[in-house]
């Protein structure tokens, strides 16, 4: 194991003429680089050899931070004698060391991305196959393929935005249910639909005109309350890293029956109070539900054999909560440097 670390040493006087400063610190020092690997590998290193592994270790991180140290000093020097091109391309005259920061954003993606794709990577370990929800929809899949009958006053709980065609931005991706239904029927059938939804109200720190929703639903014989909840409930402590309790609370929804309020016990503070659950200890997540009859049989599926449940989370909510964010407004801003400190 050792002289495996003489050869990291000789990688790192390699690598620090070649590489940006960024690079070295992307493949050393962060969180999955070489170094952290080593680090980790502490507990497999044989008894009589481990402080010895563990000293050379630490030696070899102070080197590597030593030579990024000396190469950014260099870089300051080079700057300050070097003469700026007002005609050249913009990131010509960027300073080496501020270029990276350039680079990070060109090969960055969203906050709200990353967190999405974790989500579904865990949902695919689940067994759900992944559908993608439209950004325009029509009237039968907003509202009457979901139990919504022309005139129905729960319409009138989603202020959408209309086209002068009639065509409707989705204020959930419960539009995709009846699509999911028909085109991944018959069941067994177990898909998440993430997707942008969209709603003509005012915003404040925790509501959007837009933002992302995930629906899910699953569909077979003898699908019970009992499945949805340990369904969401295992999605959740994956992706939150915690043990959660959960509490079902009614809710109304015209398309699920029953409804119900997912809450959990708050992730921070084991519900002692905090501000990320109002000091109240717990937290309302979702609605979910089980699938109304009237929405499986519009879906071609026939509800005397087969029952299911749906749920639709909002993923701004959620990596608000996660990140400790305490406006959801700020994942729109487009504010740079915001989103960087994520
Ligand atoms: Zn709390």
């Amino acid at each position: 194991m050792l002289n495996e670390l003489d050869k990291i040493k000789e990688d790192i006087q390699k690598d620090i003429t070649s590489l940006s400063i960024l690079q070295i610190k992307g493949k050393y020092l962060s969180k999955n680089g070489v170094l952290a690997v080593m680090f980790k590998n502490i507990k497999n290193i044989k008894a009589d050899q481990k402080s010895e592994y563990g000293k050379t270790l630490n030696e070899l991180k102070t080197y590597l931070e030593d030579r990024i140290d000396e190469e950014q000093g260099k870089i300051k020097i080079e700057n300050s004698n070097r003469k700026i091109d007002p005609t050249a391309p913009f990131d010509v005259n960027t300073s080496k060391d501020k270029r990276p920061h350039i680079l990070d954003l060109k090969g960055s993606s969203h906050p709200l991305m990353q967190e999405l794709e974790k989500m579904l990577d865990i949902f695919q370990r689940m067994g759900f196959d992944i559908l993608e929800s439209r950004q325009i929809d029509d009237d039968f899949h907003m509202f009457e393929s979901l139990n919504f009958p022309k005139g129905h006053p729960a319409r009138d709980m989603y202020d959408t935005f209309w086209t002068d065609d009639g065509f409707v931005l989705p204020a959930h991706t419960s539009t995709m249910q009846n699509r999911a239904l028909r085109r991944l029927g018959p069941p067994p059938i177990r898909v998440v639909l993430p997707g942008r939804c969209f709603r003509n109200e005012a915003t404040d720190a925790s509501h959007e005109h837009t933002f992302y929703q995930i629906e899910g639903i699953y569909v077979d014989e003898g699908i019970s309350m009992g499945h949805m909840q340990a369904t969401i409930k295992e999605y959740l402590e994956q992706y939150l890293e915690k043990d959660l309790e959960i509490k079902m609370q009614p809710a109304y929804f015209p398309f699920t029956e029953p409804d119900v309020e997912f809450v959990i016990s708050c992730p921070f503070c084991n519900k002692v109070g905090c501000t990320t659950c109002g000091n109240s200890g717990w937290i309302e997540l979702m609605g979910c539900g089980m699938i109304h009859p009237n929405v499986l049989t519009a879906g071609g599926i026939d509800p005397q054999k087969y029952t299911g449940f749906a749920w639709g989370v909002g993923l701004d909510r959620l990596t608000a909560i996660k990140r400790g964010i305490s406006d959801i407004r700020k994942l729109r801003d487009g504010d740079i440097n915001f989103l960087r400190q994520l």
